[in-house]
């Protein structure tokens, strides 16, 4: 398989923070909500109606736009997309064909190797509504159609076909996500399917400067889907070509349950669509002082600010990819460290990253749900780098931080938490230990290293976890 290399395009459909429709004002909150709860006449295409465009949604394009370092068009033209399908009340959908908003963009992944993705254009449209095939279930012989989300605002993302691992293709997503959330244009929950993604891919030998041709594949709604829909469809073209086949251009789709992607239908062509420009919508133009103020608006991005992390704090490159991952995950730890001071930095960014998300994480809780906050990791790492708590101690002090949601400082103050580093005392703890262990003594004078481990540990325990380990560890070696 070495012999051939992969090329991937992607297709990212993003749903627009808004929260009405992208032509009526109906809520965009429909997931959940009652089915045709959120319709009107003109997002289920009732005659005689008429689409009016969310400025809202132009907005957050425009922004996403900017950020993926786009060139705005100065006009842009809607498009009918006609197709017949009962998850699209009017019969077309309302996009951009030849001329949209914006064109020529980038995206840099971390890598290694680092690598742009040149972004081929972005485009707005509506999103159709949704069929509830319960035949199964409910022994029903028809579907039901909820149209609460037809007409929801998206954006179109199409990047060239620049990816050549399934890797690669995880990066290029989760930098378009971590971006589009820095900079609130989308939420990207692909759980709720704000983030939906459509993956081309074809494979050539090695040193071919021609594209083979591609399989489009769709239904990819999360990342190990991508990647694992990319993989298995690498190695089933590479098969074909070996014995002599040709891989045909179709739309397939991915079963996650099976591991495998299948053909469904024979890839459409533009021309069954019978694009046309949309009568009921005035050409959109991009006004210069908006564009102005969106850009101002735009905040520092994810790569920028995890190279930023590293210099400033010297973190890992690991630690601050994660710590960058999630604006709000970034903007806390930022507000920590704008209490523990930069020489803490470090130990906020461990804390943050191990115990904090650790227990986030174990219970399904996001960063904005912290019971901890960032003032108090501030001071949590500050009391560490100081040496007032060992990190034993501290950990006991963040497990009642997470449970109490009172301040490190005070739980130091009231419950005698504090590290003892006062060498009279930690002695006689030392001698203790020492006298309770006679073999791990003389096994330390004979020279084996790990014995010492003992030792602490039963001064620990002595201690209740307070003795200072390193006045610890300075007072045994005296004492031998
Ligand atoms: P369509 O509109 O028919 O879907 P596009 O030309 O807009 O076709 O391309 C859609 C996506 O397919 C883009 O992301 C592009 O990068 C990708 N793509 C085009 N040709 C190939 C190919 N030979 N192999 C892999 N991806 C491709
Ligand atoms: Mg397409
Ligand atoms: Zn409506």
């Amino acid at each position: 398989m070495t012999e051939f290399e992969m090329v991937v395009g992607l297709e990212c459909h993003v749903q627009l923070a808004t929260a009405s429709k992208l032509f009526c004002s109906c809520s965009t909150g429909s997931f959940g909500a009652e089915p045709n709860a959120n319709v009107c006449p003109v997002c289920t295409g009732q005659p005689g109606t008429l689409p009016v465009l969310n400025r809202k949604a132009v907005e957050l394009g425009f922004k996403a736009a900017l950020a993926l370092g786009c060139t705005l068009r100065d006009v842009s033209i809607f498009a009918r997309k006609n197709y017949f399908y009962p998850d699209l009340p009017k019969g077309y959908q309302i996009s951009q064909y030849e001329l949209p908003f914006s064109d020529h963009g980038r995206l840099d992944i971390p890598g290694p190797p680092a690598k742009t993705i040149g972004i081929h254009r972005i485009h707005l449209e509506e999103d159709a509504g949704k069929l509830l095939h319960l035949a199964g279930s409910r022994a029903l012989d028809h579907s039901l159609a909820d149209y609460n989300r037809a007409g929801t605002p998206l954006i179109e993302i199409v990047s060239e076909p620049d990816l050549r691992t399934s890797e690669e293709a995880s990066q290029y997503l989760t930098t378009l996500k971590a971006i589009l959330q820095y900079v609130g244009v989308s939420s990207c929950d692909m759980e709720k399917g704000e983030l939906r993604c459509d993956a081309n891919v074809s494979v050539r030998r090695h040193g071919e400067d021609t594209l083979g041709t591609r399989a489009e594949i769709k239904n990819l709604n999360s990342f190990k889907n991508v990647r694992d829909a990319l993989e298995h469809e690498f190695g089933r073209q590479v098969a074909l070509i070996k014995e002599g086949g040709r891989v045909v251009q179709e739309t397939r789709l991915w079963d996650a349950g099976r591991g495998a992607t299948f053909a469904m239908r024979s890839k459409e062509e533009a021309h069954d669509y019978r694009y046309f420009p949309e009568p009921d919508l005035v050409p959109l133009r991009a006004d210069p002082d908006l564009i102005e103020r969106l850009k101002a608006e735009t905040p520092e991005l994810p790569l920028m600010r995890r190279a930023r992390l590293v210099s400033q704090y010297g973190l890992s490159d690991d630690a601050a990819g994660v710590l960058t991952a999630e604006r709000a995950l970034a903007d806390y730890y930022e507000s920590a460290v704008a209490v523990c001071g930069p020489k803490a930095a470090k130990a906020a960014a461990n804390w943050l990253g191990t115990e904090l998300l650790g227990r986030l994480h174990a219970d399904k809780k996001t960063i904005v749900d912290s019971p901890v906050p960032p003032g108090h990791l501030g001071e949590l790492a500050a009391l560490i780098e100081e040496g007032t708590l060992s990190s034993r101690l501290a950990k006991e002090v963040f497990a009642k931080m997470w449970e109490t949601r009172v301040s490190p400082k005070e739980l130091v103050e009231t419950q005698g938490m504090t590290q003892v580093s006062d060498e009279s005392q930690v002695a006689q703890w030392v001698e203790a230990a020492m006298a309770d262990n006679p073999q791990s003594v003389a096994d330390l004078r004979a020279g084996k290293e790990q014995a010492i481990g003992r030792i602490v540990g039963g001064v620990m325990k002595r201690s209740g976890g307070k003795a200072n380990p390193a006045v610890v560890q300075k007072l045994i070696r005296e004492r031998l």
